[in-house]
């Protein structure tokens, strides 16, 4: 959502909350597309301070991910809070591609500061449940339905080893 803040910019200390209910497609993390389950709620807090107007946000949505384990789908609920700065004008510094600016009409596109914190609070790897058991490696099972018989079969190569080791053995 565009936000206006004409209002607060009038004088240093001003505050401004703003709450609102947005809904994004998808988000690119890690070079993969994940979708949003449901609408992300947003409240924010902008403070005119001297130099800057700093916001103070909370976001709640649920995002559709993949078990890094199991691969199944599973919704991932999000709850983060932080802040962030936003500065009125581009200062004698430059422009910072890091840095959020208010436009000239002093709007802010605010899903864009939303956005790069819910992939800045994404973990590294999405996990349904700790106890995920995951797939097996050999045959491809999700482990947390069904018991394969595999690891039996790789203590059976263990064996097997062995055994050609010995009869190489016995060969010389
Ligand atoms: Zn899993
Ligand atoms: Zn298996």
């Amino acid at each position: 959502m565009r936000i206006n803040l004409s209002g607060i910019l009038k004088d240093f200390g001003r505050e401004e909350t703003i709450e609102y209910e947005t809904y994004f497609d998808e988000i690119e993390w890690e070079g993969e597309k994940l979708k949003f389950k449901e609408p992300v709620k947003v409240k924010a807090v902008f403070t005119n301070t001297k130099d800057d107007i700093i916001v103070s946000s909370e976001v709640n949505t649920v995002l559709n991910v993949k078990c890094h384990r199991c691969l199944k789908e599973f919704p991932y609920e999000m709850s983060i809070q932080f802040e962030e700065e936003i500065k009125k004008s581009i200062n004698s510094a430059g422009f910072d591609k890091d840095v959020f600016y208010l436009d000239e009409d002093n709007t802010i596109e605010f899903d864009d500061v939303v956005k790069m914190h819910i992939v800045l609070n994404l973990p590294m790897r999405f996990i349904c449940d700790v106890g995920c058991k995951g797939l097996c490696s050999k045959c491809g099972q999700n482990l947390n339905i069904i018991s394969c018989t595999c690891k039996e079969d790789v203590f059976d190569e263990r064996l097997a080893v062995l055994k050609n080791f010995y009869e190489k053995d016995k060969e010389v």
